[in-house]
């Protein structure tokens, strides 16, 4: 952050306006170094607006696609996140859309183009609150249950959200070079294997990384199922992206989905 001239007569009356939010994970799971339990009670976040500097580094795509411009912005304007690359991605895409309402208001628009005849692209305004709103909470009570699997060996897996750190990691891995054009099929089964591992907590108690990797490239396939399965039925939770519309060219109401990435929310 720059410098600040103390007897500076502008800043003496600025109040930055920030909103509180609640994370759609309540703040479960996370560790103490990940979020300040202090500051953030039960999910509550206080989100602050963006400075000129942030939008720049926001719309850097080496930054973006390193995490690195998540990891800054959320460091200076949301208190309390020590580590804003182990946060859940599901909060992150949450806090993007709230950083986007704090600084720029209220109203969003995006394009799109209706399939009926003769239809045109238009653009369409979007509430962002409404968008913020339909965003699922997890449900506390159900949370022991859904983020375990049992094994048919009495194996158990503990399962917790992916985070954005982890989600940074598989795009990158997508970038995988192939081999003479052809799928290699060594770099998608690691890319799985990567993507698994992301949301494996521990198994029966073990937490260390390669043990697990290990074991998961062994165990039968039928087992991995067991696990993707259990995984599947944890992802009832976070942002919706999905907003109502009404076609400008046939008049129907329409819902049309609207990914909340910072290419959309801040280019
Ligand atoms: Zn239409």
């Amino acid at each position: 952050m720059s410098e600040t001239h103390t007897n500076n007569p502008l800043l003496e009356n600025l109040r930055i306006p920030g909103e509180t939010f609640t994370l759609p994970s309540l703040g479960m799971f996370y560790d103490d170094d990940v979020i300040d339990k202090s500051i953030v009670v039960d999910g509550e976040v206080h989100v602050y607006p963006m400075t000129a500097l942030d939008e720049i580094i926001m719309r850097t795509p080496d930054k973006l696609f390193s995490g690195k411009a998540i990891a800054e912005i959320f460091g200076r304007c949301i208190p309390g996140i020590h580590q804003p690359m182990r946060l859940f991605a599901k909060d992150v895409d949450y806090l993007l859309v709230c950083l986007r309402k704090v600084t720029y208001g209220n109203e969003f628009s995006v394009e799109y183009k209706h399939n009926c005849p003769d239809a045109k692209k238009h653009s369409y305004q979007v509430d962002i609150a409404t968008f913020l709103k339909q965003s699922v909470r997890i449900d506390p009570t159900t949370v022991g249950q859904l983020y375990a699997a049992t094994l048919p060996n009495g194996q158990r897996v503990s399962l917790r959200p992916s985070t954005y750190e982890d989600i940074v990691l598989i795009m990158q891995e997508i970038q995988v070079p192939k081999d003479d054009g052809d799928v290699n099929e060594q770099a998608l089964f690691d890319q799985q294997v990567q993507a698994i591992l992301s949301v494996i907590k521990d198994v029966d108690g073990v937490a260390n990384p390669q043990f697990i990797r290990e074991w998961i490239t062994t165990i039968p396939a039928g087992w991995v199922k067991v696990i993707t399965d259990a995984i599947e039925k944890t992802t009832n939770w976070g942002p919706v992206y999905k907003l109502p519309i009404k076609c400008k060219d046939c008049g129907t109401d329409l819902e049309i989905f609207v990914p909340m990435n910072p290419v959309n929310l801040f280019m």
